[in-house]
């Protein structure tokens, strides 16, 4: 009895503790939480983007946005930061011939993303990190990150641009069944990646309803032209999803995660960025005075 007692009282105690605990999604916290998540968080806000996009015949059209969420969720679990809400606006002109594509004009999704991180900053952030899960958009987010030196703004966007890492790559390579030339879009990897976070959405005996091998009917890598994916890729498919495996998912995922908590660290222990940015926009004040 006595020691049910002493169970109880742990319990409890230790229920308390977790309710005090404040959730890192910005959609789940309470206002009055909001100056506890902004202490806690140093000030930074992680904006995973997403897309909605057909990958394959097997794998859900936000696979990218439920892949940068379940990475995001997971890495603030180990280094708190405040993860805003869905965000799946970006580049993807190029699948608009395929059925659950969402792609907004170029000057919207330009506009909606210097707008949302404007009211990140607003809310008190002054860090903002993107942790972009999408192929189509490395391109439209550096220029976005280029051209936010247009202006003064009272806040530092990080774009993550993990490195490569040689013992990764190594047993990666080791796992890997499919061609690596060609796995790129619902390919092995992305598709283990979603077979180990999601398999309910997995409809894997589809994976070989159509064909993911580039078509070669570019005419030169030194010609870039609007139309060179789906030249290669009409079926906006690239790689061999049929080779998937939920192990290789955990493998892929566990470094991400691990790779991304480190970014995260050097983000939350930065002034550096804030202060050469302030320094630089005090420069082209003074110019012309
Ligand atoms: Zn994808």
């Amino acid at each position: 009895m006595k020691r049910c007692l002493t169970l109880l009282v742990v319990l409890s105690f230790c229920a308390r503790l977790s309710a005090q605990e404040i959730p890192a999604r910005w959609d789940e916290l309470v206002a009055s939480d909001f100056p506890k998540a902004l202490e806690k968080s140093s000030k930074t806000c992680i904006l995973p983007i997403g897309i909605l996009e057909k990958h394959g015949p097997h794998s859900p059209i936000g696979t990218d946005l439920i892949h940068v969420r379940e990475w995001a969720a997971r890495a603030v679990k180990s280094e708190y930061a405040v993860v805003f809400p869905d965000y799946f606006y970006g580049q993807i002109n190029e699948a608009r011939h395929q059925p659950g594509t969402f792609a907004l004009p170029s000057k919207v999704i330009y506009d909606l993303l210097e707008a949302t991180c404007d009211e990140i900053a607003r809310n008190g952030f002054d860090k903002i990190v993107i942790l972009n899960g999408h192929g189509g958009n490395p391109e439209f987010l550096e220029f976005f990150m280029q051209s936010l030196l247009n202006k003064r703004h009272n806040y530092a966007v990080y774009l993550y641009r993990p490195q490569d890492d040689s013992v990764y790559a190594t047993a990666y390579k080791k796992m890997h069944k499919s061609d690596m030339a060609t796995d790129q879009h619902a390919g092995e990897s992305e598709t283990s990646v979603l077979l180990y976070y999601r398999p309910d959405l997995m409809r894997m005996d589809r994976a070989t309803d159509q064909s993911g091998a580039n078509q070669k009917r570019s005419l030169t890598p030194d010609l870039y032209t609007p139309i060179w994916w789906y030249s290669s890729y009409p079926n906006h498919y690239a790689g061999e999803g049929a080779k998937a495996t939920k192990e290789f998912g955990k493998f892929i995922t566990d470094h991400e995660i691990a790779s991304f908590i480190k970014a995260l660290q050097t983000v939350k222990a930065d002034t550096k960025t804030l202060q050469l940015q302030n320094e630089f926009y005090d420069k082209v004040d003074n110019l012309n005075k």
